[in-house]
């Protein structure tokens, strides 16, 4: 059997079938670990949120519904096709199974899918603020803008024709009313921005309590963009456009997408009262 295992002159079908066992064992493992401490952090209360990971190009392994991401052991794991359906496992796949499918669909870079609903972030997204401002630089470099989707139902399709129109541009998305889905290359990574996002929202909201923000000026951002193409944490397929925080201002950062940010994405104006 071990020396089936190593005949580098032929490999055996047990080698490759072994190798990918290894694999989605140990992608199951990461669902898992990531569960946990997106529960841990609180990021989703009760039998909320779910992840997800690009097996290969037909199959998706996917959290079950109605169950803890806190509680999860690596059985639990559903695997699904593109279309959304049980190919394996005893459980239900996740309701929002359609949000992560548009995703794959989408973004072919895209191996991992995040949604929970981060209290503050969430917050934010209750609120209709989207967290486009350039108020830290880091933020600039690894994340872009966290554009506001409209609200959809969730568990239906029209959860994911609102994020539609974000997807291929942004790494990261609110969505109104529910919570924030962030994906990436890699399962980290997709937490990664999840953490970010709600770090960023929390900063940001501590400017909305002190009454003031200062963003980070056109130069500033100028200087970013060129450090963002060297940062190797910011490696993404997807552009990530900046927008001015000022529509006044008489620098306008360009993306670095041929294509025009679509106007729902336009910085919200803080009011009067906010900006004293
Ligand atoms: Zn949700």
């Amino acid at each position: 059997m071990v020396e089936a295992c190593y005949n580098m002159q032929r490999p055996s079908k047990p080698l490759r079938f072994a190798t990918f066992m290894v694999g989605e064992r140990r992608l199951r493992e990461d669902i898992v670990r990531f569960g946990r401490m997106v529960h841990e952090r609180g990021f989703v209360a009760g039998m909320s949120g779910n992840l997800s990971v690009r097996l290969d190009h037909k199959r998706i392994l996917v959290t079950p519904t109605c169950m803890s991401k806190g509680a999860m052991q690596p059985s639990d794991i559903v695997t699904v096709d593109m279309e959304g359906h049980r190919i394996s496992g005893r459980h239900h796949v996740t309701s929002e199974i359609g949000m992560h499918l548009l995703i794959y669909r989408l973004r072919p870079d895209i191996k991992a899918v995040v949604h929970a609903h981060p209290p503050t972030a969430t917050g934010f997204a209750a609120a209709g603020v989207a967290l486009t401002q350039p108020l830290l630089c880091e933020v600039v470099i690894g994340l872009g803008c966290v554009p506001l989707a409209r609200y959809g139902t969730p568990g239906t399709p029209e959860l994911a024709a609102t994020l539609e129109p974000f997807v291929r541009e942004y790494d990261a998305i609110l969505m109104s009313n529910h919570g924030v889905v962030a994906y990436g290359d890699t399962l980290e990574h997709a937490y990664m921005k999840m953490e970010t996002v709600e770090h960023f929202a929390q900063i940001a909201l501590v400017t909305h309590l002190l009454g003031r923000q200062q963003p980070l000026t056109d130069a500033d951002l100028e200087k970013l963009l060129v450090a963002r193409s060297k940062y190797a944490g910011a490696q993404s397929a997807a552009p990530m456009p900046i927008q001015a925080p000022d529509p006044k201002q008489s620098t306008k950062i360009q993306a670095r997408s041929a294509s025009a940010t679509p106007p729902a994405l336009q910085p919200k104006a803080l009011s009067s009262r906010q900006r004293q």
